[in-house]
């Protein structure tokens, strides 16, 4: 599963740090990115602002998406990786989750 924020939309409120400050962070500009293996990824827009999310961090980040009030928290499942995943995904972000299935996702 990989994260991605809009941060053209973002509030800056910082809910999302909260519910994972592993994969979420908060940089000087007051904005949130987000971050992978302690990095964080501030290439707004681009592709190497996608972070993978390690297993453990999955169910956090998912929640931080269901209360983003920006709602510009963007979820990728890569269904060959993902398929062991057992997660409820709310309504509220059905949205802002694509569901990839080709082979170049694995
Ligand atoms: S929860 Fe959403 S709006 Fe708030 S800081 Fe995080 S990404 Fe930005």
């Amino acid at each position: 599963m990989r994260v991605w924020i809009d941060q053209d939309l973002c509030t800056g409120d910082g809910l999302c740090v909260d519910h994972c400050h592993d994969v979420f962070t908060l940089l000087e500009d007051g904005i949130a990115y987000v971050a992978e293996d302690g990095q964080p990824l501030n290439d707004p827009g681009g592709s190497g602002s996608l972070a993978e999310v390690p297993r453990r961090h999955v169910e956090s980040v998912i929640r931080a998406a269901e209360v983003c009030p920006g709602e510009c928290i963007f979820i990728e499942i890569d269904v060959p990786v993902d398929a062991a995943l057992d997660v409820h995904v709310d309504h509220r972000i059905a949205a802002r989750i694509e569901i990839r299935d080709d082979e170049a996702a694995a």
